[in-house]
């Protein structure tokens, strides 16, 4: 598959390295057992072991990430560290990390040098504006507006304060195509969903703000609609970050829009599912985490699918380590067929965005073969609307799905402060779809 050649040698070393002082972790005591040892290559080892989960991490924080010589108590005195919450897509999924701002801030110089954008724009001081759920990032305040100023952290401005952007009016909106306006950001760092939603006002009311020179997408999955909504109001170049809190920057996406992985921070290990479900260029990734010192983690499930580019090569050059043509969306937006074959979001997503005229929408599946589509659009003729809506889903679910549509004035995010563009209300273990054979090179 992805052959060893790749990678740098330090890539194995840091592989190994990581794997070593993670096994003599308390949380990873129970992986022991599973491990070939010595004088196996370092990809047969990783092989054979298992995946971290959440509840992993919730069983064993914080001493069982932390090697015996790090003192948690005395790091987060010294603020060299701190906990940090995240709500997860998962919903009510809580999970509390160790949160070290070095190794965070170092990892995300590294993920810029896999865009040229990046690499020249981002110079570490660079004014950078950040257009997110103030529940995953910035500060919160539903009831009053907060000023610029109160929203200002170092290099970065806030441009929202809200938990349900569904409840922007036209004055905050006016606000931040304002302050983009006033501040001048190199790099406008936003959550899709709320972008788009910010450009139909934008389009809506004929503004043209101001253009950073970069926009990366961060904690969603950009949805085609949503691109489609944010080209019409900004020419920048656009390119997704792909990382979590638990991992730092895994993978950035280049100027030629593929995905390459932050080699120097991160190994990435693929598990392929099974062909039925799409496989064996699509599935999930496992990332281990490279010379953070207060915190060791070792092929944690990310909860992404993302599928492997066919030829891992790409014209911007990098062709070293592995290359990801698109992140498919998390496993819990996943979906199946009316006759039980996985559907991811990205696929959803490509066929819906293909309608004209839609906002927003969510899918959910109550139980196989059903399927509520919630829509938001400006269309008159619904019931043409509802028929094209019906014909496309039906080329991805299948002849016997059983759909409907139900219109909606807006969306809200989920209590994670994303939103959710699909979902089966029942639940799904990815251990069913993941082929069952040991992945090795
Ligand atoms: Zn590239």
């Amino acid at each position: 598959m992805i052959s060893q050649h790749r990678y740098p040698p330090e890539y194995y070393q840091k592989s190994l390295d990581a794997l070593e002082a993670s096994l003599k972790l308390g949380a990873y005591r129970s992986w022991r057992a599973f491990d070939l040892g010595d004088g196996n290559s370092v990809d047969d080892r990783y092989a054979l072991l298992p995946a971290l989960t959440k509840s992993d991490i919730r069983a064993h924080f914080p001493g069982g990430f932390v090697p015996r010589d790090k003192d948690v108590e005395s790091g987060l005195t010294s603020g060299e560290i701190s906990y940090v919450k995240t709500s997860g897509s998962a919903g009510a999924f809580q999970v509390t990390n160790i949160w070290n701002q070095g190794w965070w801030d170092a990892s995300e110089r590294a993920s810029w040098r896999l865009n040229s954008h990046a690499t020249r724009l981002a110079t570490g001081d660079h004014p950078e504006a950040i257009l997110a759920n103030s529940l995953n990032v910035g500060f919160i305040s539903d009831d009053g507006d907060l000023p610029l100023e109160k929203r200002r952290l170092g290099r970065f401005l806030f441009l929202n304060e809200k938990t349900d952007p569904s409840r922007w009016t036209p004055e905050i909106m006016d606000r931040m195509i304002g302050e983009l306006e006033i501040f001048r950001p190199v790099i406008l760092e936003a959550n899709p969903s709320l972008l788009a939603k910010l450009c139909r006002y934008a389009a809506a009311e004929q503004i043209a703000p101001y253009q950073p020179e970069l926009i990366v997408f961060t904690y969603e999955y950009p949805s085609r609609l949503h691109l489609r909504q944010i080209r019409r109001v900004f020419g920048s170049p656009l390119a997704s970050s792909y990382g979590t809190t638990e991992t730092g920057y895994v993978f950035m996406q280049c100027e030629a829009g593929k995905f390459h992985q932050n080699t120097e921070f991160c190994r990435v290990d693929f598990q392929p599912l099974k062909k039925e479900h799409g496989g064996p260029d699509l599935g999930r990734i496992l990332v281990t985490t490279f010379d953070n010192p207060w915190y060791y983690m070792l092929r944690f499930d990310v909860g992404d699918l993302a599928r492997l580019d066919k030829d891992q090569r790409c014209p911007c050059g990098r062709d070293s380590a592995l290359i990801i043509s698109t992140i498919e969306g998390r496993f819990i937006n996943a979906t199946l067929t009316a006759d039980g074959r996985l559907v991811t979001l990205r696929r959803l997503d490509d066929a819906i965005s293909t309608i004209d005229g839609l906002d927003e929408y969510r899918l959910e599946q109550p139980a196989p073969g059903l399927y509520q589509l919630h829509l938001v659009s400006r269309r008159q003729d619904r019931d043409t609307l509802e028929r094209e809506v019906k014909q496309k889903l039906r080329e991805v679910y299948g002849k016997a799905a059983e759909i409907n549509v139900i219109y909606e004035e807006s969306l809200s995010p989920e209590d994670s402060g994303k939103y959710s563009l699909a979902k089966a209300l029942f639940p799904l273990k990815i251990e069913d779809y993941l082929d069952g054979g040991v992945v090795s090179d």
